[in-house]
């Protein structure tokens, strides 16, 4: 059996896995750990995203990313800016990656990453457009209601739909 190598390719997909990608890492790499990985609060990643920031693993050279639509036309790209263009799934919608359309790298979405535990942001950016409530969301518990929902099932407790449908098993 062949060694894993030390600095293996990593791999990503989108939520339908429409658009699945690699980039070639395993040799001559170019990602050796720890990573620089950057969170963006900036108003533009918000909105694309729909969440409260985004996480980049910021400057890959395009040469070394190769996307794969399993539905064809499925990875698409919005310019939005005259500077920049984000990459997402048509078919699901899910942000895969940001670049300025002058460089020859991409930003890719952490998390679009098999493994998001993997890339441990480093440093923020526009950090003064960063919302007032996001410390709070990290320190006060309330991301503990589906721990408290799940020991006790109140059906009370929060929006139904959010807790019982279309989330992963993994998130536990
Ligand atoms: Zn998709
Ligand atoms: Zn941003």
């Amino acid at each position: 059996m062949a060694d894993r190598p030390i600095h293996p390719d990593l791999h990503g997909h989108c939520l339908c896995k429409s658009v699945e990608y690699t980039v070639t890492n395993h040799e001559e790499p170019f990602f050796i750990a720890p990573f620089d990985v950057v969170a963006c609060h900036c108003d533009n990643c918000r909105r694309s995203a729909g969440a409260p920031f985004q996480v980049f693993l910021p400057n890959v050279p395009v040469a070394r990313v190769q996307f794969r639509e399993k539905v064809p036309g499925a990875y698409k790209t919005y310019s939005s800016s005259e500077e920049a263009e984000r990459g997402f799934c048509g078919e699901c919608g899910t942000t895969l990656s940001f670049r300025v359309k002058r460089l020859t790298s991409v930003s890719l979405t952490v998390c679009s990453m098999e493994n998001p535990n993997d890339f441990v942001p480093r440093d923020e950016i526009f950090g003064i457009q960063r919302l007032r409530w996001i410390e709070r969301l990290f320190s006060s518990g309330i991301l503990n209601v589906w721990e408290r929902w799940r020991h006790t099932p109140d059906r009370k407790l929060m929006n139904q739909q959010h807790v019982i449908a279309d989330h992963s098993s993994s998130r536990t």
